[in-house]
């Protein structure tokens, strides 16, 4: 349903001949170095700001050791919306949090900071991570104020945000960090790795730690960590992908259009959900009922057309989760009962995204034959 397009083995190549010139391989070698100082000038941060990273979990796990620490006895709770991918929560734990899972906006999908702060009880919450759902902007200054308020380390899971942190850097970067993933069903992709962005150079530089066993510049471990360094291979990956990055967002936003297009002067268009509203990875379409969603299933399958509830039913309903802390989520299960990905791909051609418009509507078109 996604078919994700990395730079091509050609465009590889220059890269990878400086790494078999200057046999570094990793550890924040010349093209690691190059990549987080061509995004850091892409997002208009100090070359500093930058932290490259071998996954967004990665990177998040970074950022949470680097501002929250591991949990402790007193702070055990990590705050974090049930609807998201399950990395957001893999990230929390694996620092020793007991997770909290609360509920989302149902404008935005995301958790409001003034709702947390009016209605929750935040005692023993040691961390609290927001996520820009679909790869939407998570407001910097909000989460900035509930961080100085209460005092709970805030850590941004912008994972799918490369866009949004692009277009808008001033709304969406400070001193909060924000996790950004380039997996390869990103909009911006290598592979597998990510970065840490944020305005603070002293966080950046404890976030650059937190991924390096603890080490910077000696071999002393001084803090709480991981192995979480890109390697120069995939860093080559990044360097291509962002010599080729204006084409290949150029085609991703094409297929938003022709996905539009296609659906105008129907009553899917306002329920369809695109770039550039969410990243250009993605798009959605919001069922007016579950059993709406369910018939739309079995209609794009019946067509042999892939799709995905990419946020699955809510973190607690994973079986791991079981049991956890959680309050009332209506708008989560509401979102995960109705809204479906769709396929995309830079290459998605107009005859398939015309097919998959005909499927919605003869499944749930309101002039769908009953
Ligand atoms: C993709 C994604 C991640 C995970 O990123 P990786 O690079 O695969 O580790 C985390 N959170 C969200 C919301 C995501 O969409």
């Amino acid at each position: 349903m996604l078919r994700p397009q990395l730079p091509a083995a050609e465009r590889l190549l220059p890269h990878l001949r400086k790494i078999d010139a200057t046999r570094v391989y990793s550890n924040f070698g010349p093209l690691a170095l190059e990549f987080g100082a061509r995004l850091a000038h892409h997002f208009g941060l100090p070359e500093t700001g930058v932290v490259v990273a071998s996954s967004g979990t990665a990177a998040l796990i970074g950022a949470i050791l680097a501002t929250a620490g591991r949990a402790s006895p007193e702070k055990p709770l990590a705050v974090v919306p049930a609807f998201t991918f399950i990395a957001t929560a893999s990230a929390a734990e694996a620092c020793g949090y007991r997770l909290r899972f609360v509920d989302v906006d149902r404008e935005d999908f995301e958790l409001d900071p003034k709702r947390l702060l009016a209605e929750h009880d935040l005692d023993g919450v040691g961390l609290v991570i927001p996520v820009g759902a679909f790869g939407q902007a998570v407001d910097q200054a909000a989460w900035k104020k509930f961080r100085d308020k209460t005092g709970i380390a805030v850590v941004v899971d912008g994972a799918a945000c490369f866009e949004v942190v692009t277009s808008s850097p001033s709304h969406t970067l400070g001193e909060i960090p924000v996790a950004l993933s380039f997996h390869a069903t990103k909009s911006f992709g290598v592979g597998e790795g990510g970065c840490a962005l944020t305005r603070d150079v002293n966080l950046a530089m404890r976030m650059a730690r937190a991924i390096n066993f603890g080490f910077f510049g000696s071999r002393d471990c001084q803090s709480a960590n991981i192995n979480g360094k890109l390697s120069e291979y995939h860093a080559a990956v990044g360097l291509a992908e962002l010599d080729g990055w204006a084409e290949k967002s150029h085609a991703l936003l094409s297929v938003a259009e022709g996905y539009r297009s296609a659906l105008k002067g129907t009553s899917l268009l306002e329920r369809f959900l695109a770039a550039p509203q969410v990243a250009s990875c993605y798009a959605l379409i919001r069922c007016e009922t579950a059993t709406d969603a369910q018939r739309l299933e079995r209609a794009l399958a019946g067509n042999g057309i892939g799709f995905r509830r990419w946020y699955g039913a809510g973190l607690h309903l994973h079986s791991y989760h079981a049991g956890l802390e959680r309050e009332a989520l209506p708008v989560t299960e509401r979102l995960a009962d109705s809204l479906v990905g769709l396929p995309t791909a830079p290459d998605l051609a107009a005859s398939d995204i015309l097919l998959v418009a005909d499927t919605l509507n003869a499944a749930i078109g309101r002039e769908r034959r009953a």
